[in-house]
Protein backbone atom coordinates (compact mmCIF):
# COMPACT_ATOMS: atom_id res chain seq x y z
CA UNK A 1 0.00 0.00 0.00
CA UNK A 2 3.10 2.51 0.96
CA UNK A 3 4.53 1.56 -2.54
CA UNK A 4 1.35 2.46 -4.37
CA UNK A 5 1.29 5.76 -2.90
CA UNK A 6 4.79 6.30 -3.45
CA UNK A 7 4.20 5.25 -7.11
CA UNK A 8 0.99 7.54 -7.13
CA UNK A 9 2.53 10.82 -5.63
CA UNK A 10 5.60 10.25 -8.70
CA UNK A 11 3.32 10.32 -11.34
CA UNK A 12 1.40 13.19 -10.00
CA UNK A 13 4.89 14.71 -9.82
CA UNK A 14 5.19 13.89 -13.58
CA UNK A 15 2.35 15.61 -14.44
CA UNK A 16 -1.01 16.80 -12.77
CA UNK A 17 -3.15 15.07 -15.44
CA UNK A 18 -1.71 11.63 -14.15
CA UNK A 19 -3.16 12.64 -10.33
CA UNK A 20 -6.66 12.04 -11.14
CA UNK A 21 -6.63 8.49 -12.43
CA UNK A 22 -6.11 5.22 -10.88
CA UNK A 23 -3.89 1.98 -11.68
CA UNK A 24 -3.50 -1.14 -10.36
CA UNK A 25 -0.55 -3.93 -10.82
CA UNK A 26 0.97 -1.42 -12.92
CA UNK A 27 -1.57 -1.21 -15.38
CA UNK A 28 -3.97 2.18 -15.92
CA UNK A 29 -7.91 1.74 -15.15
CA UNK A 30 -10.24 3.63 -17.32
CA UNK A 31 -14.20 3.40 -15.32
CA UNK A 32 -12.23 0.57 -13.37
CA UNK A 33 -10.85 -1.58 -16.18
CA UNK A 34 -7.34 -2.19 -16.85
CA UNK A 35 -6.58 -0.63 -20.17
CA UNK A 36 -5.25 -4.04 -21.59
CA UNK A 37 -8.21 -6.04 -20.85
CA UNK A 38 -10.47 -2.89 -22.73
CA UNK A 39 -7.98 -3.23 -25.55
CA UNK A 40 -8.64 -6.82 -25.49
CA UNK A 41 -12.81 -6.03 -25.62
CA UNK A 42 -12.64 -4.08 -27.92
CA UNK A 43 -10.48 -6.21 -30.41
CA UNK A 44 -8.38 -3.84 -30.84
CA UNK A 45 -5.55 -1.04 -30.25
CA UNK A 46 -6.25 2.00 -30.74
CA UNK A 47 -8.63 3.53 -29.07
CA UNK A 48 -10.39 6.39 -27.28
CA UNK A 49 -11.35 5.08 -23.70
CA UNK A 50 -13.93 8.20 -22.00
CA UNK A 51 -14.17 7.60 -18.10
CA UNK A 52 -17.95 8.28 -17.37
CA UNK A 53 -17.61 9.29 -14.27
CA UNK A 54 -15.44 11.69 -14.84
CA UNK A 55 -17.77 13.51 -17.11
CA UNK A 56 -20.17 13.62 -14.71
CA UNK A 57 -17.73 14.59 -11.94
CA UNK A 58 -17.21 17.67 -14.09
CA UNK A 59 -20.83 19.00 -14.86
CA UNK A 60 -21.53 18.44 -11.10
CA UNK A 61 -18.17 20.71 -10.09
CA UNK A 62 -19.35 23.02 -12.74
CA UNK A 63 -23.14 23.28 -11.06
CA UNK A 64 -21.70 24.08 -8.45
CA UNK A 65 -19.81 26.83 -9.33
CA UNK A 66 -21.65 28.70 -11.67
CA UNK A 67 -24.62 30.44 -10.95
CA UNK A 68 -27.91 28.41 -10.33
CA UNK A 69 -30.01 30.31 -13.20
CA UNK A 70 -26.60 29.70 -16.04
CA UNK A 71 -27.56 26.94 -18.51
CA UNK A 72 -25.04 24.75 -19.12
CA UNK A 73 -24.66 23.85 -22.71
CA UNK A 74 -22.35 20.74 -23.82
CA UNK A 75 -21.03 22.21 -27.81
CA UNK A 76 -20.91 18.61 -29.07
CA UNK A 77 -18.33 18.98 -31.75
CA UNK A 78 -15.37 19.02 -28.95
CA UNK A 79 -16.44 15.01 -28.63
CA UNK A 80 -19.65 13.72 -30.78
CA UNK A 81 -19.35 10.34 -30.05
CA UNK A 82 -22.89 9.35 -29.57
CA UNK A 83 -22.80 6.94 -26.15
CA UNK A 84 -20.98 10.84 -24.76
CA UNK A 85 -23.74 12.85 -26.32
CA UNK A 86 -26.23 10.18 -24.62
CA UNK A 87 -24.32 10.22 -21.27
CA UNK A 88 -24.47 14.23 -21.14
CA UNK A 89 -27.98 14.69 -22.42
CA UNK A 90 -29.70 13.83 -19.18
CA UNK A 91 -26.63 15.76 -17.15
CA UNK A 92 -26.60 19.41 -19.51
CA UNK A 93 -29.24 21.71 -20.03
CA UNK A 94 -29.27 21.89 -23.85
CA UNK A 95 -26.64 20.89 -26.95
CA UNK A 96 -24.72 23.43 -29.45
CA UNK A 97 -23.95 21.57 -32.59
CA UNK A 98 -22.44 22.59 -35.84
CA UNK A 99 -23.73 20.50 -38.23
CA UNK A 100 -26.60 18.77 -39.54
CA UNK A 101 -25.30 15.57 -38.93
CA UNK A 102 -24.61 16.91 -35.00
CA UNK A 103 -28.15 17.44 -34.53
CA UNK A 104 -28.71 14.07 -35.23
CA UNK A 105 -26.86 12.85 -32.80
CA UNK A 106 -28.31 15.77 -30.17
CA UNK A 107 -31.73 14.74 -31.29
CA UNK A 108 -31.59 11.22 -30.80
CA UNK A 109 -29.92 11.71 -27.54
CA UNK A 110 -32.88 12.66 -26.17
CA UNK A 111 -32.60 16.60 -25.60
CA UNK A 112 -35.16 19.09 -26.09
CA UNK A 113 -34.94 20.76 -29.69
CA UNK A 114 -35.96 23.63 -27.35
CA UNK A 115 -32.55 23.42 -26.04
CA UNK A 116 -30.52 23.03 -29.48
CA UNK A 117 -28.96 26.07 -31.41
CA UNK A 118 -26.34 25.26 -34.17
CA UNK A 119 -23.75 28.19 -34.84
CA UNK A 120 -21.08 27.82 -37.75
CA UNK A 121 -20.38 29.63 -40.93
CA UNK A 122 -21.70 27.90 -44.28
CA UNK A 123 -24.92 26.25 -43.13
CA UNK A 124 -26.49 25.20 -46.45
CA UNK A 125 -29.96 25.54 -47.38
CA UNK A 126 -30.45 21.90 -46.91
CA UNK A 127 -28.77 22.48 -43.34
CA UNK A 128 -31.04 25.02 -42.98
CA UNK A 129 -34.18 23.30 -43.45
CA UNK A 130 -33.35 20.32 -41.63
CA UNK A 131 -32.78 22.81 -38.62
CA UNK A 132 -35.99 24.72 -38.70
CA UNK A 133 -37.59 21.28 -39.18
CA UNK A 134 -36.02 19.92 -36.19
CA UNK A 135 -37.57 22.82 -34.30
CA UNK A 136 -34.26 24.15 -33.14
CA UNK A 137 -32.59 27.34 -32.90
CA UNK A 138 -30.53 29.13 -35.88
CA UNK A 139 -27.20 30.75 -34.81
CA UNK A 140 -27.09 33.01 -37.35
CA UNK A 141 -23.35 34.31 -38.61
CA UNK A 142 -24.64 36.82 -41.58
CA UNK A 143 -27.34 38.93 -42.77
CA UNK A 144 -26.87 37.02 -46.37
CA UNK A 145 -28.05 33.84 -43.76
CA UNK A 146 -30.82 35.40 -42.22
CA UNK A 147 -32.29 36.05 -45.68
CA UNK A 148 -31.86 32.36 -46.79
CA UNK A 149 -33.04 30.80 -43.07
CA UNK A 150 -36.30 33.17 -44.01
CA UNK A 151 -37.02 31.18 -47.37
CA UNK A 152 -36.01 27.93 -46.16
CA UNK A 153 -38.64 28.76 -43.55
CA UNK A 154 -41.44 30.21 -46.17
CA UNK A 155 -40.38 27.00 -47.90
CA UNK A 156 -41.63 24.85 -45.04
CA UNK A 157 -44.22 27.02 -43.64
CA UNK A 158 -42.30 26.83 -40.36
CA UNK A 159 -41.14 29.88 -38.32
CA UNK A 160 -37.70 29.72 -37.65
CA UNK A 161 -36.26 29.79 -34.57
CA UNK A 162 -33.06 32.48 -34.82
CA UNK A 163 -30.48 34.07 -32.79
CA UNK A 164 -27.63 36.44 -33.74
CA UNK A 165 -24.56 35.17 -33.32
CA UNK A 166 -22.11 38.67 -32.83
CA UNK A 167 -18.56 39.14 -33.70
CA UNK A 168 -17.77 41.16 -30.06
CA UNK A 169 -16.11 44.72 -31.31
CA UNK A 170 -13.40 43.12 -28.55
CA UNK A 171 -10.70 40.57 -27.97
CA UNK A 172 -10.31 37.96 -25.28
CA UNK A 173 -7.21 37.73 -24.13
CA UNK A 174 -5.26 34.65 -23.08
CA UNK A 175 -7.31 32.35 -25.61
CA UNK A 176 -5.58 29.66 -27.45
CA UNK A 177 -7.69 29.80 -30.66
CA UNK A 178 -9.34 33.47 -30.88
CA UNK A 179 -12.84 33.48 -32.53
CA UNK A 180 -13.76 37.02 -32.79
CA UNK A 181 -12.88 40.97 -32.32
CA UNK A 182 -11.41 41.80 -35.61
CA UNK A 183 -12.46 40.77 -39.32
CA UNK A 184 -14.16 36.97 -39.10
CA UNK A 185 -16.10 34.63 -40.31
CA UNK A 186 -17.75 33.98 -37.45
CA UNK A 187 -20.61 35.91 -36.25
CA UNK A 188 -22.04 39.50 -37.35
CA UNK A 189 -20.02 42.10 -36.53
CA UNK A 190 -21.56 44.17 -33.45
CA UNK A 191 -21.30 47.32 -35.21
CA UNK A 192 -24.11 45.92 -38.12
CA UNK A 193 -26.48 43.83 -35.42
CA UNK A 194 -28.85 47.02 -35.07
CA UNK A 195 -29.68 47.18 -38.68
CA UNK A 196 -30.10 42.81 -39.24
CA UNK A 197 -33.06 43.99 -35.81
CA UNK A 198 -34.73 46.10 -37.78
CA UNK A 199 -35.22 43.62 -40.88
CA UNK A 200 -35.10 40.54 -39.11
CA UNK A 201 -39.00 40.82 -37.50
CA UNK A 202 -40.57 41.59 -40.98
CA UNK A 203 -38.61 38.15 -42.59
CA UNK A 204 -40.82 36.09 -40.24
CA UNK A 205 -37.89 34.83 -37.86
CA UNK A 206 -38.71 34.54 -34.14
CA UNK A 207 -35.51 36.28 -32.35
CA UNK A 208 -34.22 34.35 -29.79
CA UNK A 209 -31.41 36.25 -28.56
CA UNK A 210 -27.57 36.52 -29.07
CA UNK A 211 -24.60 34.16 -29.05
CA UNK A 212 -21.54 35.84 -28.55
CA UNK A 213 -18.56 33.01 -28.35
CA UNK A 214 -14.85 34.82 -27.28
CA UNK A 215 -12.42 32.05 -28.15
CA UNK A 216 -11.27 28.59 -26.94
CA UNK A 217 -8.57 27.05 -24.70
CA UNK A 218 -8.32 29.72 -22.43
CA UNK A 219 -6.81 29.00 -19.00
CA UNK A 220 -6.65 32.89 -17.48
CA UNK A 221 -9.83 32.78 -15.29
CA UNK A 222 -9.63 36.15 -14.97
CA UNK A 223 -9.51 36.83 -18.72
CA UNK A 224 -12.77 34.83 -19.22
CA UNK A 225 -14.50 36.51 -16.63
CA UNK A 226 -14.00 39.66 -17.85
CA UNK A 227 -14.78 38.79 -21.49
CA UNK A 228 -17.86 37.49 -20.10
CA UNK A 229 -18.74 40.71 -18.43
CA UNK A 230 -17.91 42.63 -21.75
CA UNK A 231 -20.07 40.51 -23.75
CA UNK A 232 -22.95 40.72 -21.30
CA UNK A 233 -22.64 44.88 -21.42
CA UNK A 234 -22.44 44.21 -25.33
CA UNK A 235 -25.49 42.54 -25.42
CA UNK A 236 -27.30 45.20 -22.89
CA UNK A 237 -26.34 47.57 -25.53
CA UNK A 238 -27.76 45.28 -28.57
CA UNK A 239 -30.79 44.68 -27.06
CA UNK A 240 -31.99 48.04 -26.85
CA UNK A 241 -32.14 47.65 -30.63
CA UNK A 242 -34.46 44.46 -30.80
CA UNK A 243 -37.98 44.63 -31.21
CA UNK A 244 -38.89 41.42 -29.03
CA UNK A 245 -37.22 40.74 -25.40
CA UNK A 246 -33.60 38.83 -25.77
CA UNK A 247 -34.95 35.29 -24.58
CA UNK A 248 -31.54 34.08 -24.31
CA UNK A 249 -27.86 35.09 -23.85
CA UNK A 250 -25.48 32.75 -25.06
CA UNK A 251 -21.87 34.23 -22.98
CA UNK A 252 -19.58 31.57 -24.50
CA UNK A 253 -17.23 29.86 -22.69
CA UNK A 254 -14.09 28.32 -23.76
CA UNK A 255 -12.61 27.02 -20.37
CA UNK A 256 -9.24 25.80 -21.08
CA UNK A 257 -7.96 22.63 -19.86
CA UNK A 258 -3.85 22.02 -18.52
CA UNK A 259 -2.09 20.19 -21.34
CA UNK A 260 1.73 20.79 -20.05
CA UNK A 261 2.99 20.22 -16.14
CA UNK A 262 3.18 23.91 -16.74
CA UNK A 263 -0.16 24.65 -17.40
CA UNK A 264 -2.14 26.12 -14.69
CA UNK A 265 -5.65 24.19 -14.10
CA UNK A 266 -8.61 26.62 -15.13
CA UNK A 267 -10.07 28.35 -11.70
CA UNK A 268 -13.33 27.67 -11.80
CA UNK A 269 -14.25 29.25 -8.53
CA UNK A 270 -13.08 33.13 -9.56
CA UNK A 271 -15.21 32.38 -12.59
CA UNK A 272 -18.23 31.00 -11.07
CA UNK A 273 -17.97 33.78 -8.55
CA UNK A 274 -17.25 36.44 -11.15
CA UNK A 275 -20.37 35.10 -13.30
CA UNK A 276 -22.97 35.53 -10.32
CA UNK A 277 -21.99 39.88 -10.72
CA UNK A 278 -22.76 39.28 -14.48
CA UNK A 279 -25.68 37.36 -14.38
CA UNK A 280 -26.98 39.97 -11.53
CA UNK A 281 -25.90 42.87 -13.83
CA UNK A 282 -28.02 41.16 -16.46
CA UNK A 283 -31.12 40.42 -14.47
CA UNK A 284 -31.01 44.30 -14.08
CA UNK A 285 -31.14 44.99 -17.20
CA UNK A 286 -32.40 42.02 -19.09
CA UNK A 287 -35.06 40.59 -16.75
CA UNK A 288 -36.13 37.08 -18.15
CA UNK A 289 -33.11 36.37 -20.51
CA UNK A 290 -31.69 33.08 -19.63
CA UNK A 291 -28.00 33.44 -19.73
CA UNK A 292 -26.21 30.38 -21.10
CA UNK A 293 -22.49 29.52 -21.08
CA UNK A 294 -21.10 26.36 -23.36
CA UNK A 295 -18.05 24.41 -23.09
CA UNK A 296 -17.11 21.46 -24.83
CA UNK A 297 -13.17 20.53 -24.20
CA UNK A 298 -13.62 21.47 -20.22
CA UNK A 299 -16.49 19.42 -19.91
CA UNK A 300 -15.32 15.65 -21.24
CA UNK A 301 -11.04 16.83 -22.59
CA UNK A 302 -9.71 15.79 -19.29
CA UNK A 303 -12.06 12.22 -19.25
CA UNK A 304 -10.30 10.79 -22.05
CA UNK A 305 -7.21 8.85 -23.03
CA UNK A 306 -5.73 7.61 -26.25
CA UNK A 307 -4.26 4.12 -25.85
CA UNK A 308 -1.69 3.04 -28.51
CA UNK A 309 0.36 -0.29 -28.67
CA UNK A 310 4.12 -0.26 -29.05
CA UNK A 311 5.03 -2.23 -32.50
CA UNK A 312 8.55 -1.88 -32.70
CA UNK A 313 11.59 -0.60 -30.16
CA UNK A 314 14.23 0.81 -31.93
CA UNK A 315 17.67 2.15 -31.32
CA UNK A 316 18.99 4.82 -33.45
CA UNK A 317 21.59 7.34 -32.91
CA UNK A 318 21.56 6.76 -29.05
CA UNK A 319 17.88 7.57 -28.75
CA UNK A 320 15.51 5.33 -27.93
CA UNK A 321 11.87 5.33 -30.37
CA UNK A 322 9.01 3.65 -28.93
CA UNK A 323 7.27 3.01 -32.62
CA UNK A 324 3.20 2.63 -32.09
CA UNK A 325 0.42 1.77 -34.12
CA UNK A 326 -1.41 4.95 -33.38
CA UNK A 327 -0.13 8.47 -34.76
CA UNK A 328 -2.09 11.75 -35.72
CA UNK A 329 -4.37 10.05 -37.72
CA UNK A 330 -6.15 9.30 -34.55
CA UNK A 331 -4.70 12.09 -32.41
CA UNK A 332 -3.67 15.25 -34.48
CA UNK A 333 -3.78 17.77 -31.32
CA UNK A 334 -1.35 15.22 -29.42
CA UNK A 335 1.21 15.88 -32.13
CA UNK A 336 0.81 19.96 -31.91
CA UNK A 337 -0.58 20.29 -35.60
CA UNK A 338 -4.32 21.40 -34.61
CA UNK A 339 -3.39 24.97 -34.17
CA UNK A 340 -1.50 24.59 -31.84
CA UNK A 341 1.78 27.34 -32.38
CA UNK A 342 3.99 25.01 -30.30
CA UNK A 343 4.85 21.66 -30.23
CA UNK A 344 4.69 20.39 -26.76
CA UNK A 345 4.19 17.38 -25.52
CA UNK A 346 0.47 15.71 -24.21
CA UNK A 347 0.89 14.05 -21.07
CA UNK A 348 1.91 10.48 -22.12
CA UNK A 349 2.83 7.51 -19.79
CA UNK A 350 3.37 3.68 -20.42
CA UNK A 351 -0.52 2.35 -19.93
CA UNK A 352 0.95 -1.34 -19.20
CA UNK A 353 3.57 0.00 -16.59
CA UNK A 354 1.89 2.64 -15.22
CA UNK A 355 2.94 4.07 -11.84
CA UNK A 356 6.84 2.29 -12.22
CA UNK A 357 9.95 4.09 -11.69
CA UNK A 358 11.11 5.92 -15.27
CA UNK A 359 14.29 4.60 -16.79
CA UNK A 360 15.25 5.91 -19.78
CA UNK A 361 14.38 8.94 -22.00
CA UNK A 362 11.96 7.91 -25.40
CA UNK A 363 10.52 9.37 -28.51
CA UNK A 364 7.01 8.20 -28.71
CA UNK A 365 5.84 7.89 -32.68
CA UNK A 366 3.40 6.67 -34.56
CA UNK A 367 3.15 4.49 -37.57
CA UNK A 368 2.87 7.12 -40.48
CA UNK A 369 5.31 8.20 -43.26
CA UNK A 370 5.87 11.96 -41.74
CA UNK A 371 8.48 13.54 -39.11
CA UNK A 372 5.39 15.42 -37.64
CA UNK A 373 3.88 11.91 -36.21
CA UNK A 374 5.75 12.60 -32.98
CA UNK A 375 3.41 11.54 -30.24
CA UNK A 376 5.59 12.43 -27.53
CA UNK A 377 9.80 13.67 -28.02
CA UNK A 378 12.08 12.91 -24.87
CA UNK A 379 9.83 11.51 -22.57
CA UNK A 380 11.06 9.73 -19.09
CA UNK A 381 9.45 6.32 -18.82
CA UNK A 382 9.32 2.60 -17.52
CA UNK A 383 11.01 0.43 -19.34
CA UNK A 384 8.47 -0.14 -22.42
CA UNK A 385 8.50 -3.00 -24.77
CA UNK A 386 6.81 -4.00 -28.26
CA UNK A 387 3.54 -5.16 -26.71
CA UNK A 388 3.22 -2.46 -24.14
CA UNK A 389 0.19 0.31 -24.24
CA UNK A 390 1.21 3.86 -24.60
CA UNK A 391 -1.79 6.42 -22.84
CA UNK A 392 -2.19 10.02 -24.18
CA UNK A 393 -4.26 11.59 -21.82
CA UNK A 394 -6.46 15.10 -22.18
CA UNK A 395 -7.49 13.01 -25.00
CA UNK A 396 -11.51 13.08 -24.47
CA UNK A 397 -11.64 16.62 -26.54
CA UNK A 398 -10.96 17.26 -30.31
CA UNK A 399 -9.67 13.91 -30.63
CA UNK A 400 -10.72 11.55 -33.00
CA UNK A 401 -13.06 13.81 -34.73
CA UNK A 402 -10.96 16.33 -35.44
CA UNK A 403 -8.19 14.08 -36.84
CA UNK A 404 -7.22 13.18 -40.06
CA UNK A 405 -8.28 9.60 -39.80
CA UNK A 406 -8.30 8.67 -43.94
CA UNK A 407 -4.49 9.77 -44.31
CA UNK A 408 -2.11 6.40 -45.02
CA UNK A 409 -5.29 4.32 -44.67
CA UNK A 410 -4.94 2.66 -41.47
CA UNK A 411 -7.66 1.25 -39.43
CA UNK A 412 -9.76 4.07 -37.66
CA UNK A 413 -9.56 4.23 -33.55
CA UNK A 414 -12.41 2.58 -31.72
CA UNK A 415 -14.07 4.45 -28.94
CA UNK A 416 -15.61 3.53 -25.67
CA UNK A 417 -17.26 4.96 -22.92
CA UNK A 418 -16.48 3.36 -20.07
C1 LIG B 1 -15.96 25.05 -30.69
C2 LIG B 1 -16.97 25.91 -30.07
C3 LIG B 1 -17.28 25.77 -28.72
C4 LIG B 1 -16.57 24.81 -27.82
O1 LIG B 1 -15.34 25.31 -27.42
P1 LIG B 1 -14.50 24.60 -26.26
O2 LIG B 1 -13.23 25.33 -26.22
O3 LIG B 1 -14.35 23.16 -26.66
O4 LIG B 1 -15.28 24.72 -25.01
C5 LIG B 1 -18.26 26.56 -28.21
N1 LIG B 1 -18.93 27.45 -28.98
C6 LIG B 1 -18.65 27.61 -30.29
C7 LIG B 1 -19.40 28.61 -31.06
C8 LIG B 1 -17.66 26.87 -30.88
O5 LIG B 1 -17.38 27.04 -32.16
Amino acid sequence: MVEMKADAERMAQQHPAFADWAFEDGHLLVGGIPVGQLAQRLGQTPFYAYDREKITARVKALRAALPKAVRLHYAIKANPMPAVVQHLSGLVDGFDIASANELDVALDAGMSDAHISFAGPAKTDAELKRAIAGGIVVELESLSEMDRCAKAGDSLGMTPRVAVRVNPDFKLRGSGMHMGGGPSQFGVDAEMVPEMLSRLAGLGLAFEGFHIFGGSQNLSAEAVAVAEDQIADLAIRLADHALTPVRHLNIGGGFGIPYTPKDKAFDLPLVGARLHETVEKLGRALPGTAVIVELGRYIVGEAGVYVCKVIDRKISRGQVYLVTDGGLHHQLAATGNFGQGIRRNYPVAIASHYGEEPVETVNVVGCLCTPIDLLADKISVPRADVGDLVAIFQSGAYGRTASPSRFLSHPEAKEALV
